[in-house]
């Protein structure tokens, strides 16, 4: 069997459904299973949805709310059933009517809200499909992806799943029905909805391959594969025909979001391909991710992140005492933040965060020890490929290429395979150009 999983806007409409339904239609002998994403924009609806409701604002959320019940409904008058939405929108009101009165968002309540998007979604989904011909059936992806529950950051708890995608899912591919699944949602062992964080899908499709031993993992999006840069920063980036799975996981770590981070990891325990492909574009080549990749150029990919935040912690004692490092570390462990990028001498540390929200009680307790400096406006650019560390005069040649942009911070060696810097955010359209001038033509 194959896992096929179609993003938002490969999803957005009726229109896009029915090509979906037509690519699905043309592997059946395959075996596909069909993970599919909330609709367009939902979850983000969701999300703000949500938001206002538990800011008291209800008269919005019910507005927001009943806007995307006539999406949805729009996108559905074809099926002529739209009384199979009634009951989930139902249910989403209330909820948004207990928020209001609550007043807060918890990350478990916020779980409960996102979750409705793929639950629409993967119903009108099956439900097209067998209305274009298709025999598919829809299985409900909270019975099959059992998580911790680390609310909106959830793990996938391994063989709970296998076992219930072995007991659910398996026997009607077998039997030849093409199961359609929402990804990104799943709930906790006594059944509570969680979610495996924002763009979780591929994760979902990912984790489910893996349990059912797929064939090949697809990822259809709107670009071509997976490029040479992120097309939002420079237009003119081109599809990368095969890429390793340790350049593809360092690519999505570093902002790449043509994939969820960890939706890798699961693919590589199994040796499983994964391919990314333009549901527009079904016949464009697109990008193969597996073990090994022939080798291309010095760079495979350059990936970007906006939004990042410089935190210069200097000692006021005259030299580094030993144990510095690791309170400073300890500081931001217990505000659970992620630190990205670090330099250090012998009195100063600088590092990257792009996670803030715990910035004031970080600096607060630094600033016990160490003098600290905070700046916003950053982005980190991380040229990635499998042979970057064993090339010399490759940081000389990246950095003569954007020598008139100052570069802030420079990594290299954590991993052989990312050479990554820091620049102000306003430079990063130019240095990515630049890049790609000298490594992509
Ligand atoms: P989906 O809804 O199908 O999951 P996403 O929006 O999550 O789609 O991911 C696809 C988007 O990722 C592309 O439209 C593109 O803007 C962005 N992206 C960022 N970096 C890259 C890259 N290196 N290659 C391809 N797409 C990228
Ligand atoms: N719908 C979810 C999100 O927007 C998951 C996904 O699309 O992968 O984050
Ligand atoms: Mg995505």
């Amino acid at each position: 069997m194959i896992v096929m999983k179609f993003g938002g806007s490969s999803v957005e409409s009726a229109a896009a459904i029915e090509r979906v339904a037509k690519i699905v239609a043309g592997r059946r002998r395959e075996r596909p299973l069909v993970i599919v994403s909330a609709m367009a924009k939902t979850t983000d609806r969701l999300v703000e949805i949500g938001e206002s409701a538990a800011a008291g604002r209800r008269a919005k959320a019910l507005r927001l709310l009943e806007a995307l019940r006539e999406f949805h409904d729009r996108e559905t008058a074809a099926l002529g059933e739209q009384e199979i939405l009634r009951p989930i929108f139902e249910e989403l009101t209330e909820l948004v009517h207990g928020l209001a009165v609550l007043g807060e968002l918890t990350p478990r309540a916020r779980d409960a809200v996102m979750s409705y998007g793929e639950r629409l979604s993967s119903l009108i989904v099956a439900r097209y499909f067998a209305h274009f011909g298709l025999l598919a059936v829809h299985v409900d992806s909270q019975r099959c992806m059992i998580t911790d529950d680390r609310h909106t950051q959830a793990q996938p708890l391994d063989a709970p799943t296998r076992a219930r995608m072995k007991k659910l899912a398996a026997p009607q591919i077998a039997a030849g029905k093409i199961v359609v699944m929402g990804g990104f949602i799943g709930a906790t062992r006594s059944g509570v909805t969680t979610t495996l964080g924002r763009g979780g899908s591929d994760y979902s499709a990912a984790i489910f391959g893996a349990a059912l031993g797929a064939k090949r993992i697809e990822i259809w999006t709107d670009v071509d594969g997976v490029l040479t840069a992120d097309p939002r920063v420079y237009a003119h980036a081109k599809p990368v025909p095969q890429i390793s799975f340790e350049e593809a996981a360092e690519l999505a770590y570093f902002g790449a979001k043509v994939l969820h981070p960890a939706t890798i990891l699961p693919a590589i325990e199994k040796n499983i391909p994964v391919q990314v492909l333009n549901s527009r574009r079904p016949e464009a080549k697109g990008t193969r991710i597996a073990r090994r990749a022939a080798a291309a150029g010095q760079f495979r990919a350059i990936a970007c992140k906006r939004n990042i935040t410089l935190v210069d912690i200097t000692s006021t004692r005259m030299l580094m005492a030993y144990g510095f490092l690791a309170r400073i570390f300890q500081v931001f462990a217990a505000h659970h933040t992620s630190v990205d990028m670090i330099a250090t001498t012998e009195v100063s540390v600088s590092l990257t965060v792009d996670d803030t929200r715990h910035l004031k009680p970080i600096v607060a307790e630094l600033q016990r020890i160490a003098r600290v400096e905070v700046s916003g406006g950053k982005a980190i650019v991380c040229l990635v490929g499998d042979n970057v560390r064993p090339t010399p005069g490759i940081s000389g040649r990246v950095f003569t290429a954007i020598r008139d942009v100052n570069v802030i911070m420079i990594s290299q060696g954590a991993s052989e395979r990312n050479l990554s810097f820091v620049i102000a955010e306003t430079d990063l359209p130019r240095a990515v150009r630049l890049l790609h001038e000298a490594f992509f033509k």
